[in-house]
């Protein structure tokens, strides 16, 4: 069994990931120091004998060095990270930690695997949102250039960009993907899809940032899973590729939707749940859009979920998973963040 390391591979992605993996028959090695948006959720996958779990902060670069020699992985898909833009306003230091350090131990691993002649490929897991927004009619394409609004989107084009040094300079065998936004299951409920569904299911407001119209790329999350196996068999080494579902919606409209999915699957919506325009986040960008042609013509990926259909699969999930939620306490989800005083 090829072994292969997913960092951060509690979190919703590397969840989703860690169980694609699995069962497509790797040993699957979780390097995870379960943050406040981790998930402890999914015991299932952790009595395989195809997995193991280390709960590891990948700052600790001596600790890390140590477990990523003994495993000596084919792959390291970096997904540990600092996620939410809102906490990257009101403390942005985290995110310079992780996101740009840990990363940077990362690579540092891989020097030293290859020094002993391992060859280990990393697929650092980036974003849509290191591009900056992008005009209506217009989509990043690879070659643009970096335009990082937030701290978090900052923070990862600065590990983007080390990944890139440390491929030309040593050499390393290392791909980027920048995805758009994701949903599916595992998600914590202060992103915008699980925190609608959430507010649906309690019958609370849906609070919706200035008047909704900042439009986003929406692809499933086990596209992007696909689509990661994929460049670790195929990516070429130093190069980035966009993933996306050029699938894109006005956060109003897609509120709407989720709204209308819930009536539709019968669910009994509350009298309370109304949409209410709450105020806009600090340096909002307006609008993310990939162009995700590389990817499509080079290594023949293409995503397979239907929006709508994903959506109406990913609010059935939360409803009949609700002991996901339950491990999390509301004071971590529901307090508005970032806003400057
Ligand atoms: P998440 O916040 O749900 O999960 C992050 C995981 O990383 C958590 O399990 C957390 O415990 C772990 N982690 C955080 N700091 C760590 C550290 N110092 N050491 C070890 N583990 C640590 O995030 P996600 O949405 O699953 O995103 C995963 C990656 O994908 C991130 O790099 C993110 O930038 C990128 N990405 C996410 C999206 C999206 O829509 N969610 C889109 C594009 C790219």
């Amino acid at each position: 069994m090829k072994k292969i390391i997913v960092t951060g591979g509690s979190g919703f992605i590397g969840s989703n990931l860690v169980n694609f993996l699995i069962k497509k028959k790797y040993f699957v090695v979780n390097i995870d120091n379960l943050t406040y948006a981790s998930n402890k959720y999914d015991n299932k996958i952790r009595n395989r004998k195809n997995y193991k779990f280390f709960k590891l902060d990948i700052n600790n670069k001596i600790k890390l060095i140590k477990i990523i020699k003994k495993i000596k992985p084919k792959a390291i898909f970096n997904l540990a990270a600092e996620t939410h833009v809102d906490r990257s306003i009101d403390n942005p230091k985290i995110f310079i930690q992780t996101n740009i350090n840990g990363t940077f131990n990362l690579l540092e691993c891989l020097k030293l695997l290859k020094r002993k002649k391992i060859d280990t490929k990393l697929i650092h897991i980036s974003t849509d949102e290191v591009y900056g927004d992008i005009a209506n009619g217009s989509r990043s394409g690879e070659l643009d250039k970096y335009e990082p609004s937030s701290p978090y989107s900052a923070s990862k084009a600065a590990a983007d960009h080390l990944v890139k040094s440390f491929v030309r300079t040593y050499k390393l065998n290392a791909v980027i993907s920048n995805c758009c936004n994701n949903y599916g299951p595992y998600q914590f409920p202060e992103k915008l899809i699980p925190k609608m569904i959430l507010n649906v299911f309690n019958n609370k407001e849906l609070p919706v940032y200035a008047k909704g119209k900042n439009s986003r790329e929406w692809i499933h999350v086990n596209d992007h899973c696909e689509a990661l196996l994929k460049l670790y068999l195929k990516g070429k080494p130093g190069e980035s590729y966009n993933v996306g579902s050029g699938n894109n919606l006005k956060n109003i409209d897609l509120v709407k939707k989720i709204l209308g999915i819930c009536k539709e699957i019968k669910f009994n919506v509350g009298k309370k749940v109304k949409i209410k325009f709450v105020k806009d986040r600090p340096g909002h960008d307006f609008r993310y859009a990939l162009n995700s042609k590389k990817i499509r013509n080079r290594i023949k990926w293409k995503p397979k979920m239907k929006f709508n259909t994903g959506l109406k699969k990913t609010i059935e999930w939360y409803l009949m998973n609700k002991s996901f939620i339950k491990q999390f306490s509301k004071k971590k989800y529901e307090k508005r963040l970032g806003l400057i005083k």
